[in-house]
């Protein structure tokens, strides 16, 4: 394992100007249940490891505020499990949230680890993504303070962009955001009533694997249909059937799965450790019934009040 410079800072501009000042060969951490298995096996090298938990700025809460939550960077998946409105409004989140790793893995991983590791199985990702969430990175703005050896200081001068989930991703570990960017927090509106949603995942070995597959359904109260399957590409991919037939429980269930085959057919798993495509191709559609039929049954639930 090649050595690293661990880095704690406490404020925000801080962290920007270190992540800035170490470029490419910088790695922010936050619970560091992928990072240091990555440095640990020799697949990152980084120069430095910029640790964000002593960042005050970053929140570790999550707010409930004018129809949209917003998680921080630092709420571990353990709380956002229990939390009661993730729980209410985003059920397919929750359950997603709660078969990651194992509960020691889930007191120190964050939400926001598990979308930056841009891992295409990332579980929590497929329901962030129907829900429509979106993601808020900072990094330093245009003026940049240096000091005499010419290295970037602390400007306190911080710019904000928020990005959908859907745009966020770039392929197998890579995303948008830049080397001297931070991901500090997903907002993801509150859905509006009828919508129902569930998410499904086929494992080897639950608490120590990734997934084979992974997905999540939603369906809005205009009846469209929106799937986002992970492990099926070299990114989640995102799906919409805006017939409202999928959406519909009078359809037969072979044409069900003919509209369902019609969009799993938009992926492209491949064949490694964990399975062959074929099976992972088949086993999108049985966990994709499985799925619809969950989110057709809460969207029901929830019309009956
Ligand atoms: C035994 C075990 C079981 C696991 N099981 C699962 C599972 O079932 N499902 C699953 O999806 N995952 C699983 N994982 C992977 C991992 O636990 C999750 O991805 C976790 O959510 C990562 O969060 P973290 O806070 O630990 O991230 P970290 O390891 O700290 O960071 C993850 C990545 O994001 C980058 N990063 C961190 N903070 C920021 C930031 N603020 N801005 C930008 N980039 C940042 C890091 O540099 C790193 O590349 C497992 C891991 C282990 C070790």
């Amino acid at each position: 394992m090649k050595s690293f410079q661990y880095l704690r800072p406490e404020t925000l501009s801080e962290a920007i100007s270190l992540m800035e000042r170490f470029g490419a060969g910088a790695r922010p951490l936050l619970g560091g249940t992928d990072l240091m298995v990555r440095i640990q096996k020799g697949q990152a090298e980084p120069d430095a490891v910029v640790d964000m938990k002593w960042v005050g700025e970053i929140p570790a809460s999550i707010e409930v505020e004018d129809g949209m939550i917003t998680v921080g960077a630092r709420v571990v998946l353990a709380d956002l499990v229990c939390h009661k409105q993730i729980r209410e409004y985003y059920p397919a989140l929750a359950e997603a949230a709660s078969i990651v790793g194992s509960i020691q893995i889930r007191n120190r991983a964050t939400l926001v680890g598990n979308i930056c590791n841009a891992s295409p199985a990332a579980d929590t990702v497929p329901p962030l993504m129907v829900y429509g969430a979106s993601v808020t990175i900072v990094g330093a703005g245009s003026t940049v303070v240096r000091d005499t050896a010419n290295r970037p200081m602390p400007s306190g001068s911080i710019v904000t962009r928020e990005v959908p989930l859907q745009d966020f991703f770039l392929g197998p570990g890579k995303s948008v955001c830049g080397p001297a960017e931070l991901v500090v927090g997903v907002k993801i509106p509150v859905p509006t009533p009828p919508f129902g949603s569930a998410f499904g995942r086929l494992t080897r070995r639950r608490g120590v694997d990734l997934a084979i597959i992974n997905m999540a359904c939603a369906i809005d109260a205009a009846g469209v249909t929106t799937f986002v399957f992970g492990a099926a590409g070299p990114k989640p991919i995102l799906v919409r059937d805006e017939s409202g037939q999928l959406a519909s429980t009078d359809l037969p269930e072979s044409k069900h799965d003919e509209l369902l085959q019609s969009l799993i057919d938009k992926t492209s798993p491949i064949s490694d450790v964990r399975s062959g495509e074929e099976y992972r191709r088949a086993m999108l559609l049985t966990f994709g019934r499985r799925v619809l039929h969950q989110a057709q049954a809460r969207r029901s639930a929830a019309k009956m009040g």
